[in-house]
């Protein structure tokens, strides 16, 4: 019922938008960051520190190198991720706005990605700001410094201490006011100010549908309109069954 009712809900919608988290990332091996079997219970979230970073870049890099580079580099989209993309590519979907910093809606096929937290599709240099994909960049001796100017390399995702970036952060909130549907897909609402966006787009007058496997702060704060409690890609599945359409 639930799965109609959301199907309809896209069928109507004139301006949807995707809104993502850890969760829909979880089925391609990432492991979220915060919970049990997180990887804050594995690795210290210190080495994230922007200050820990610039006072001893060797050591954070080289726990760097194995999560973001060696571990997500061998990720690969699963059917909630190609759902979206292909949501888009119908013009059903404006785009999606991410938490994720793994590329895999873009590896997916999605166009329109807002990532909110940044990539680690790419990195900048710290001197000159330049930046560069980060497969151009040789992580065998660490850390990597810039071609250009010799200065320090740093993904390009926000580390604990820093702001979101001006530019994503106005896209993502102007997206936001325009959406009349929210499509929230593994995401708790627990990272701030991310998950002021779908409380947002809720005062803007969108309906609201969440895939998330629990209850979440949407779903207690009355924010979800229309909760698919499933795994992200059998709620994906299943929500494209409901639309009559192929398989993602
Ligand atoms: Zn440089």
């Amino acid at each position: 019922m639930a799965y109609q009712q959301a199907a309809e809900a896209i069928r109507a919608a004139t301006r949807a938008v995707g809104f993502t988290g850890a969760g829909i990332s979880v089925e391609s091996g990432i492991p979220p960051f915060r919970g049990e079997g997180g990887l804050w219970n594995r690795y210290d979230p210190a080495l994230l520190q922007l200050d820990h970073f610039l006072a001893s870049p060797d050591s954070s890099w080289k726990v760097i190198r194995e999560i973001f580079y060696d571990f997500f580099g061998a990720a690969v989209p699963n059917a909630a991720h190609r759902g979206l993309a292909e949501l888009e590519r119908l013009g059903l979907l404006q785009g999606v706005i991410t938490q994720n910093i793994d590329n895999l809606h873009q590896d997916a096929g999605s166009r329109t990605v807002h990532e909110f937290h940044g990539t680690a599709g790419r990195m900048i240099c710290l001197a000159c700001r330049e930046k560069r994909p980060s497969g151009e960049v040789d992580l065998q001796r660490l850390p990597p410094t810039c071609p250009l100017c010799g200065g320090l390399l740093k993904p390009d995702f926000i580390f604990f201490g820093e702001g979101i970036p001006e530019e994503v952060s106005k896209a993502s909130f102007h997206e936001t006011e325009l959406a009349d549907l929210f499509i929230l897909v593994g995401t708790t609402g627990e990272v701030m100010p991310a998950c002021l966006i779908p409380s947002l787009a809720k005062q803007n007058g969108a309906t609201i549908i969440e895939i998330n496997v629990e209850t979440s702060n949407y779903g207690r704060q009355g924010v979800t309109d229309i909760f698919l409690q499933d795994k992200a890609t059998t709620a994906m599945n299943k929500l494209f069954e409901a639309l009559e359409l192929p398989p993602p």
